[in-house]
């Protein structure tokens, strides 16, 4: 076993240029090689157990061994293994899963596009919204409303969309039209004394007087995760998307939700904008819709958007867009199943049911002297470390704690993410009350132990 991990880990820093790592770092460490996965578990090549406190990358809803998505997968590998959907061909899970979310997402959402990512997806979104403004004669209204720390992924166009530095530094982003506005975050970014209902109205404040400033008929859409993930899951305040919701209203502006991490049951709601209590007119869900044991994603709009796009691809002879795998059979098929198994073993009710002793046992860690913040919702919460509790002031480097902090969770068993110095978790929806119980006994002595090591 050693022998061969060992060979395997020489392979991988000899081949392979590895997503969000150091690169020269990564020579140095070397991989965790995970071999295999059962329930909420993951085990590396050494055979050492892990709780996946991230549900792999925010979304192995179901766990990591669940047959039925084997089995529809090879069902489906037997019957048709792929087949597109250019030029008017179809296949039967596609059809269904777009029934299906037709069904699950929000009363005025009712087409779906299918992509392989998140990053596609939001692509698809940015050049869909294009192409109904030109189809509309409305050239000019095609900038996009974000927010620092907002995540979209990192292609040419979501990544613009994407509100971290990390992602635009050296890549030469943002390259398309895009306002990013105040994170709403409001530990980190109210003013002194400022109440949250305060910050709420300065935030929407700003948006409005952006809009103004950049003129409504150059702005087309806002976007915005209901709870933000991959920032350091970011909880806005109370008002705040009604607040948006109404001015987009006002100002003629489509709501884009990206329910990436959101969707199918992280809020304790099939979706966040349910919970945040808005309705956007574009729904973009990825990671859970599979519990990402295959690629996809969904582009869910409404029947009037639909409506501009058809008429104009009408006009033009086709609709220019899409990908060879949009509507894959096997991705679909799988992604069927597993909303079948998040509605049969009610998976979003799992969510709410264990959220308040996941936030609340999570919260316990609050006076701890290293940490800043403890925030959350659902089942998706974040511990943010910081040099110096009283100012929030953070550590430098920034990262250097987290990624250490991170290291002693996974010896105790625990997989989290260290997003700089806050550490994110976001289990499988399929966590017991057990389950919660050793994460949060895990992250605590892994907190501690960082306690010791950073005096
Ligand atoms: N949108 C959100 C909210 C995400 O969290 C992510 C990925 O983490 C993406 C988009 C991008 O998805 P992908 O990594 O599949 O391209």
């Amino acid at each position: 076993m050693t022998k061969l991990s060992n060979s395997l880990a020489a392979a991988d820093i000899a081949h392979s240029l590895h997503p969000y790592t150091n690169a020269r770092a990564h020579e140095r460490n070397g991989p965790i090689i995970m071999a295999r996965g059962a329930g909420v578990h993951v085990y590396d090549s050494e055979g050492k157990e892990y709780i996946e406190g991230l549900a792999g990358l925010w979304s192995v809803a179901v766990g990591f061994s669940e047959p039925r998505l084997a089995e529809a997968a090879a069902r489906q590998m037997a019957e048709l293994p792929f087949y597109h959907t250019f030029a008017g061909k179809a296949n039967e899970p596609a059809i269904r899963l777009a029934e299906k979310l037709v069904e699950m997402t929000p009363d005025p959402l009712t087409r779906v596009f299918f992509t392989n990512s998140g990053s596609e997806a939001n692509d698809t979104v940015v050049k869909l919204v294009w192409f109904m403004m030109n189809a509309q004669g409305r050239p000019k209204k095609k900038k996009f409303l974000s927010r620092h720390k907002g995540y979209h992924g990192i292609t040419v166009a979501s990544g613009s969309l994407t509100g971290l530095p990390v992602n635009h530094r050296d890549f030469d982003l943002p390259a398309i039209p895009v306002v990013h506005l105040t994170c709403p975050h409001h530990w980190r970014f109210g003013h002194p004394g400022e109440s949250e209902a305060a910050f709420t109205a300065r935030l929407l404040r700003e948006a409005e007087e952006t809009i103004l400033a950049e003129d409504p008929d150059t702005i087309a859409a806002f976007i915005g995760e209901p709870v933000m993930g991959a920032g350091g899951v970011i909880v806005p305040p109370e008002g705040y998307w009604e607040g948006i919701e109404a001015l987009c209203r006002r100002y003629d502006i489509l709501i884009v939700a990206d329910e990436v991490i959101n969707g199918f049951g992280r809020l304790g709601t099939t979706f966040g904008c349910e919970r945040m209590g808005f309705t956007p007119d574009i729904l973009v869900t990825s990671k859970q819709l599979t519990s990402s044991y295959m690629p996809l994603a969904a582009v869910v709009m409404t029947e009037a958007i639909y409506d501009v796009i058809a008429d104009h691809s009408d006009k033009l002879g086709t609709l220019g867009h899409g990908f060879t795998a949009s509507g894959h059979p096997v991705a679909t098929a799988v992604g069927l199943e597993n909303l079948k198994i998040i509605e049969e073993r009610d998976l979003v009710g799992n969510a709410a049911r264990l959220a308040p002793s996941f936030q609340n046992g999570l919260r316990a860690f609050a006076d701890l002297p290293l940490v800043g913040e403890v925030r959350g919702m659902g089942l998706i919460a974040a511990i943010e470390l910081v040099a110096d509790k009283a100012t929030k002031r953070s550590f430098d480097p920034l990262g250097r704690v987290g990624a250490r902090a991170a290291a002693f969770a996974a010896e105790e068993g625990l997989i989290c993410r260290a997003l700089g110095d806050t550490l994110a978790l976001c289990p499988p929806l399929i966590v017991t009350d057990a389950d919660i119980a050793r994460i949060i006994a895990r992250m605590g002595r892994a907190i501690t132990r960082t306690g010791d090591w950073a005096k």
